[in-house]
């Protein structure tokens, strides 16, 4: 809960003072990275951010490799398109970081890891696919934006609504007409097509000055205070963009990419309950290159021709994928419970089905909510004990 009321203090000289917030955050960033291991109950885990969504079959083979060297023969996707290591080995840390870094998985500076948080249209196109790159050179490559937290959220969205759906901190959203719409707290702002990753990369040192500002210890923007301005256009300026305002806020929402065979030579599939062996994961070479979605999936683009996509798509079924819109597995997703988990009532990977209705439905061994679906209703089963749980409907501002 934000609170924008300064709080109680037994100094009479503080009272009444307005710029003293409640902060939303006492702590430092936890999150775990790719160098910074986690350590769970199932052993170490490692999140390795995927900036643009996209994987060479090289890095494939070296993420395969690494789950059966040193985790435990799996990789999880999460709802941001990051990869996870689970089950590692103590003191293997060193090891994964080489291999990664050999594989061209990591950046240049180690300080940057955990702030590549980028979600990108998976079926995005070239010039789009660029802003994303281009973003992310942008971010690794300034020393303040080692201050993002690791949950700080760009979207770079082709202009089907898809990832702008997902309740990102910064959208940069595809015009038809090749300009760009920036999208940050509650304005949208029209940049040219060449200025948009300068734009983002703005938008997001405006949001650290305004956290700096409410003092509050944000991480995210909806964790600003009620009323906490976020200058873009100030920096936007500072940048030396032009930028038009368009309106109060433009929201645009598009499907996820469904698993198929889609146009003539692109295959899409899902991992059920979003995580995969490794042999799953190998089976999805060869590939021109795989782009990891942040619906726990993956995109082939490259076939040539519906007939030989049509043909990876059965093989990609035999492996254990999802592959088909009508399967009951679709927006199924369930946290890592136990035995990853300590904090977890109940093995939900084993207890997770589908369930009756539209919705999607998410499985969680506590209140935490792990992983949960952001930006739309969905179905909450919240485990309550052994194999038991709780269901209520939540709401997308969740
Ligand atoms: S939701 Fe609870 S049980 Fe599940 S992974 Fe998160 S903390 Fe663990």
């Amino acid at each position: 809960m934000l609170a924008a009321m300064p709080p109680s203090s037994p100094n009479p000289q503080d009272r009444g003072e307005a710029h003293i917030r409640d902060r939303v955050r006492d702590r430092g960033d936890a999150c775990p990275g790719a160098l910074r291991l986690h350590r769970a109950d199932d052993g170490a885990l490692a999140r390795l951010r995927v900036p643009t969504g996209v994987l060479t079959s090289r890095q494939v083979d070296v993420l395969a490799d690494a789950a059966d060297r040193l985790g435990d023969g799996h990789l999880s996707l999460t709802s941001r398109g990051n990869i996870e290591l689970r089950g590692l080995g103590e003191g293997c840390g060193l090891g994964l970081a080489d291999a990664l870094r050999d594989a061209g998985l990591l950046p240049a500076s180690e300080r940057h890891e955990r702030v590549r948080n980028m979600v990108v249209s998976p079926l995005a196109g070239a010039d789009v696919m660029a802003w994303a790159v281009e973003l992310d050179e942008l971010v690794c490559g300034e020393d303040w934006t080692a201050e993002l937290s690791g949950r700080f959220l760009f979207a770079v969205d082709d202009g089907r609504g898809d990832v702008a759906a997902l309740a990102a901190d910064v959208t940069l959203l595809a015009a038809p007409d090749g300009a760009a719409l920036l999208r940050v707290a509650d304005r949208t702002y029209r940049v040219a097509g060449a200025d948009a990753p300068r734009a983002a990369l703005a938008a997001a040192e405006a949001f650290l000055a305004a956290a700096r500002e409410a003092g509050t210890g944000a991480w995210r923007v909806r964790e600003l205070p009620a009323g906490q301005d976020v200058d873009v256009t100030r920096h936007l300026g500072r940048a030396g963009i032009t930028a038009e305002p368009v309106s109060d806020f433009v929201r645009v929402t598009g499907a996820p990419v469904a698993p198929g065979v889609l146009g003539d030579g692109t295959v899409s599939v899902l991992a059920r309950l979003g995580r995969v062996t490794s042999a799953q994961f190998r089976a999805l070479l060869p590939a021109r290159e795989v782009r990891v979605t942040p619906w726990r999936g993956f995109v082939l683009p490259g076939f040539a021709g519906r007939a030989a996509a049509e043909e990876r798509l059965r093989a990609l079924e035999e492996a254990g994928f999802i592959t088909r819109t009508d399967s009951p597995w679709i927006g199924v997703s369930a946290c890592t419970g136990r035995p990853g988990c300590g904090k977890s009532l109940s093995d939900v990977r084993a207890d997770a089905r589908p369930r009756e209705g539209a919705l999607p439905v998410h499985w969680s061994g506590c209140a935490r909510r792990c992983g949960h679906p952001q930006g739309v209703t969905w179905t909450d089963m919240v485990a309550t004990g052994e194999g038991a749980y709780q269901m209520t409907v939540q709401g997308s501002t969740k």
